[in-house]
């Protein structure tokens, strides 16, 4: 059975007081050991926010990473220096970082092949632009995104990889996929896993949604057979809103 996962991506936002006074408000809650529950602070608060939550259920990731092990690439973090603070997870793929710093599909696979070689967890970003769904091409654009950063993987390594699929016409601007949309396209998403590697494998990896999920359309949104839970942006800076969509999960 696959465990629910929500994760909380804050992108550029909570200073440092902020990303204190959030975790301490939401270890004050009781989280259920049936979901994982992730937040993605930024780069300058990851410290401080791994050591607030080592003896807390709470789980800290990195919102990105640079493939390369060390050298001239300023403003740029590697996975060691994510590791050397207590980092496990990164998340990669992001819609804002292709969208904006052209990361193509092959520089992610580098990315990819550098936090698995360190031994992180990825939660791998994928989805379609709105042109694709307008197009009916959203099916071959997902597969085309999976194809060229994960399906070279060996099988073995499918078990770092969470998989959170992110229609770009959803994130941040409100509209959501209906929660048939999203099992449509989770569903899909196994089937061509299964596909290239196989059924058991397909039906382990845990896919998130992501997409202006807020605490009131979470509910059927997660309980879709194939959505394991979700990325969430916007409502994830609320203390109240975010442990309200884990609650649903
Ligand atoms: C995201 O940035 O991954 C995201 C899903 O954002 P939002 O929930 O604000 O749409």
């Amino acid at each position: 059975m696959r465990k629910k996962i929500v994760a909380g991506n804050w992108k550029m936002n909570n200073n440092k007081s902020e990303t204190i006074d959030f975790i301490q408000s939401l270890k004050k809650l009781t989280l259920s050991s049936r979901v994982r529950v992730i937040i993605a602070p930024a780069f300058t608060h990851l410290a401080q926010a791994e050591e607030m939550t080592r003896e807390s259920p709470l789980e800290v990731v990195a919102q990105n990473m640079n493939a390369e092990k060390s050298g001239a690439f300023t403003g740029e973090i590697s996975a060691t220096m994510l590791q050397s603070i207590g980092i496990k997870s990164v998340i990669l793929g992001h819609s804002e970082r292709r969208a904006y710093y052209n990361e193509s599909d092959l520089a992610l696979k580098d990315k990819v092949a550098a936090a698995l070689n360190n031994d992180m967890e990825i939660i791998f970003c994928f989805g379609e632009k709105l042109s694709d769904r307008k197009r009916d091409n959203h099916f071959d654009v997902v597969k085309s995104q999976l194809t060229s950063a994960l399906f070279g993987l060996n099988a073995h390594s499918w078990s770092n990889l969470i998989l959170a699929y992110e229609p770009v016409w959803a994130i941040g601007t409100g509209e959501t996929a209906t929660p048939e949309q999203a099992q449509e396209m989770h569903a899909y998403i196994r089937s061509i896993i299964a596909e290239k590697y196989d059924q058991s494998l397909a039906n382990v990896v845990p896919i998130l949604y992501g997409g202006s999920v807020k605490p009131n359309n979470a509910p059927a949104i997660f309980s879709q057979p194939d959505v394991d839970g979700g990325l969430i942006g916007g409502a994830a800076l609320k203390v109240d809103d975010f442990y309200a969509i884990v609650q649903s999960a």
